[in-house]
């Protein structure tokens, strides 16, 4: 997969600029939401194992706290840059409003290749991401939480961190917190699993059934899980891919043998049917759940699902998107099929502020109905404006930031 992150925050402005001018957006509120409300980039000095000191480069970008508290996660990766945490931020702010959270939208980054680092290092890293950015984080302010290679235990180093600082107890400052410091039960699976509701929703509305043929690109918290929770619910998994290949079985794999062969270690290839690209399978539904810009106009056109859940971040690129639309293949768009995660992230955070704590089945029910009705109510919005889902999901999100933007300074 081709990782292009220089133009992903052109990419979120171009989505931006289209629904605009769907809904007529206000010029003044537009202005405001070209750029991020406040972006920091900081020098982390790291004590490495041989004695020496590194300073790996680190952001916040805080895009817009309209609706509530900026949110989202952070991310540990060598393409992590300047475009790309602006446009997650940016993405973050659509995803908590089309689920209609009390919450605006963040995104935080460093770039280094955590496989490099030993535990100490890593743990000495997310530490010193805190001390860089303590002064702009907090409960009511900005509330990180894991993503692409940050995992409980450091969102636990940067609680600890962010604690020792302030002096207090403060666990709603992070989400995606191990149990046992406050995490919320089902924040694991919530990802996949609000995708599975607003699956189950969007097929159907195309007249597919709960045994269609799934291909899912990308095996990791997101993608794994989902693969999991769909061959449980009788979908037919047909193909999987991870960074180091894909592999094919028109009656359906044994999901549980692949993820368990994983586990160990293994490969894919080693399980037999490997094949070149996940993307191109006869399959009913395509899921990306790797990382951004995997459909672009070169390789769109080798797509035969009838329809798409973007489980990962901005998988398709605004091109190959339109060409998507123009055969009419629907695409539940990552703001809405992936916000599965941060819904319980919120939950985890009401539950932090009650000191009271819910049962997994409490959890899953709320994110059940969360979910339902956001997906409903996003292609009621499709259906208003006569367009792709993609655009009716913006009109949502976007529209209710305006209200609450609009609100504040009238
Ligand atoms: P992860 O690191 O756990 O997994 C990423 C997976 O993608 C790995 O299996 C990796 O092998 C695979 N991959 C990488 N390059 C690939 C390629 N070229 N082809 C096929 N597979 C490839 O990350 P994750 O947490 O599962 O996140 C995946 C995506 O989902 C990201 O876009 C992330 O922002 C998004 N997402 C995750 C969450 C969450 O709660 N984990 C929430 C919302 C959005």
């Amino acid at each position: 997969m081709e990782k292009n992150m220089n133009d992903a925050y052109s990419n979120a402005m171009e989505q931006l600029k289209e629904v605009k001018e769907l809904i007529g957006l206000d010029d003044n509120v537009y202005e405001q939401l070209k750029e991020p409300k406040r972006l920091t980039r900081v020098a982390i000095p790291v004590k490495m194992d041989n004695g020496q000191t590194k300073v790996f480069i680190g952001y916040r970008s805080q895009f817009n706290d309209a609706r509530g508290p900026f949110k989202g996660g952070i991310r540990f990766h060598p393409g992590v840059s300047e475009s790309e945490v602006k446009a997650l931020s940016a993405w973050m702010t659509w995803k908590t409003a089309t689920v209609n959270l009390p919450l605006g939208g963040g995104k935080g980054g460093v770039i280094v290749d955590p496989k490099q680092l030993s535990v100490g290092e890593l743990e000495r890293l997310s530490r010193g991401y805190i001390k860089a950015l303590y002064n702009v984080l907090g409960p009511t302010v900005d509330v990180p939480a894991p993503d692409v290679y940050t995992t409980p235990q450091i969102m636990a180093w940067m609680l600890d961190e962010y604690e020792s600082i302030v002096g207090h107890h403060a666990p709603g400052v992070i989400t995606g917190k191990p149990l046992s410091l406050g995490g919320s039960a089902g924040r694991g699976e919530s990802t996949a699993l609000g995708g599975v509701f607003v699956l189950e929703e969007a097929i159907a509305k195309i007249g597919l059934t709960k045994n269609a043929s799934v291909a899912i690109q990308g095996l990791g918290n997101a993608g794994g899980t989902m693969a999991k929770l769909l061959a449980k619910a009788g979908f037919k998994v047909v193909a999987v891919s991870d960074s180091q290949g894909a592999i094919y079985k028109a009656e359906g794999l044994d999901v549980p043998a692949v993820l368990a062969h994983k586990a160990k270690g293994g490969k894919l290839s080693e399980l037999g049917g490997a094949i070149d690209d996940a993307l191109a399978v006869e399959a009913d539904i395509l899921i990306p759940a790797a990382l951004e810009n995997s459909i672009t106009a070169d390789n769109v056109g080798v797509i035969k699902a009838k329809m798409i859940l973007e489980l990962a971040n901005g998988p398709i690129t605004p091109e190959a998107d339109k060409i998507l639309a123009g055969k009419n293949i629907l695409v539940v768009p990552d703001i809405l099929a992936n916000a599965g995660g941060v819904a319980v992230s919120y939950f985890e955070q009401v539950q932090n502020a009650y000191n009271y704590y819910w049962t997994e089945t409490e959890v899953n029910d709320k994110l059940k109905q969360l979910m339902t009705d956001s997906f409903n109510q996003a292609w009621a919005k499709k259906e208003q404006y006569q367009t792709t889902m993609r655009l009716g999901t913006y009109a949502l999100a976007v529209g209710r930031v305006a209200e609450a933007m609009k609100a504040r300074q009238a």
